[in-house]
């Protein structure tokens, strides 16, 4: 229904680093074009940043948790429980896995990236560490018993997951962890000197490194066939690539792709209802950006800007063109990484490695600091 003041409808979809940070950069005068809706399965966001630290033992669950109804409440966003399935531009309605069926005018869609079919969990202890909720509830709920574990997938994710598995880093390692690559070196794209750096470091901990292990998808048992020998776990863990998700829009099961602004390719019927759908962070397909928290950081704090201009500019309401000279969303190629091995941090600035450093290990607590308490900051600058 419309609401009676003509004010627009603007439903949030998916907690994620973009649709926070427009929530983050919202001003009392918004409310006075819109009403908004935030869409989530959960009553908590997790930032992915801090779970090598969670894991490690250095903070606890709530320390990396957003609260939604709280956030929401502070900045006189709605707040619905429930899990988008399909959307139609034409009609401008989402719905909801209940079946139940939200209208908008514009619409955001920050629902992360999903593992592709053959790497969803397939048992309690052989799980996609995507989502995250999942692997967080195994962990608080058996952590403890855990003790041995396979790690699919040596990228950034991998990497840093196996490191801070195997313990603290202080003492001999407390875990046995075993990661596993179907290349022939980790999965960065980075110098041949910088992988065999990170090889050694990851060695020097405990991580016992296995290359050319190629998986097809998780197996139904924490089991793992590894040329002639079995090898079983207490955990299997993926951390393979995940890809766009697939909604079916208007009835085409068709990913979704947007242009360089982030806004869904217009089809004649798009044009004719006037309405913007954004798609950010790792739920766009075919995206110019490195697939990151700190991509949908980025898009999500242009978002606000590009979509006040969008609603407040030209008459008739049909296509609106984005001011890109008032603040062009500025594409990131290189962005800084930070992995924590041990009791050191190894940096990539792009695909420049600046290698192992204590300075990098309190650049990236900070870091990681700053981004939760900007939560609690802007409660503080809304309730004053
Ligand atoms: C261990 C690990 C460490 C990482 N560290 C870093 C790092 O240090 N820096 C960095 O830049 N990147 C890091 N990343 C990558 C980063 O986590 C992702 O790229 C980032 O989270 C993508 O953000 P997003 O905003 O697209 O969505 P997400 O943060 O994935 O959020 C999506 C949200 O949408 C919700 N959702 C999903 N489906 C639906 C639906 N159908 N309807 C409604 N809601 C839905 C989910 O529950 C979730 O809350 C890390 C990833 C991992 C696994």
């Amino acid at each position: 229904m419309k609401p009676s003041s003509n004010k627009r409808r603007v439903l949030l979809v998916g907690a994620g680093h973009a649709n926070l940070e427009f929530i983050k950069s919202w001003r009392a005068s918004d409310h006075e074009l819109a009403e908004f809706t935030l869409i989530t399965p959960h009553t908590h966001a997790i930032y992915s940043g801090l779970l090598p630290a969670y894991l490690r033992g250095e903070v606890g669950l709530d320390e990396m948790q957003i609260d939604l109804p709280s956030l929401a409440d502070r900045h006189g966003f709605r707040l619905h429980f429930g899990k988008m399935r399909s959307l139609s531009v034409e009609h401008r309605h989402i719905v909801l896995a209940d079946g139940s069926c939200r209208e908008f005018d514009d619409l955001f869609i920050n629902t992360g990236g999903q593992p592709p079919s053959a790497w969803q969990s397939t048992s309690t202890r052989c799980l996609h560490v995507r989502p995250l909720a999942n692997f967080l509830e195994l962990w608080e709920r058996e952590g403890q018993e855990i003790q041995r574990i396979a790690v699919i997938g040596a990228g950034a994710a991998g990497i840093e997951i196996a490191a801070s598995l195997v313990g603290s880093g202080d003492f001999a390692p407390t875990r046995e962890v075993h990661l596993f690559e179907s290349r022939d070196d980790l999965g960065l794209q980075i110098s041949k000197h910088g992988r065999l750096r990170l090889r050694k470091g990851l060695q020097k901990i405990g991580v016992q490194l296995h290359f050319k292990a190629h998986f097809t998808g998780l197996p139904r048992l924490p089991e793992l066939a590894l040329g002639s020998s079995r090898l079983k776990f207490d955990l299997v863990l993926a951390t393979t690539p995940t890809s766009p998700p697939v909604y079916n829009v208007d009835r085409r099961e068709q990913t979704l792709s947007v242009d360089e602004q982030l806004r869904l390719q217009s089809t004649h019927a798009d044009r004719r209802s006037g309405s913007h759908v954004w798609v950010t962070g790792d739920a766009v397909a075919e995206s110019p950006w490195p697939r990151s928290g700190v991509s949908a950081v980025r898009q999500g704090q242009a978002l606000r800007q590009l979509w006040r201009a969008s609603v407040t500019s030209g008459a008739g309401g049909a296509i609106r063109k984005f001011p890109t000279q008032a603040r062009p969303l500025k594409l990131q190629f290189r962005q800084l990484k930070l992995l924590r091995v041990g009791n050191q941090v190894f940096g990539l600035w792009g695909d420049r490695v600046l290698g192992f450093s204590m300075i990098l290990r309190w650049l990236k607590s900070w870091i990681d600091r700053r981004y939760m308490r900007s939560f609690s900051r802007c409660a503080e600058k809304t309730l004053r």
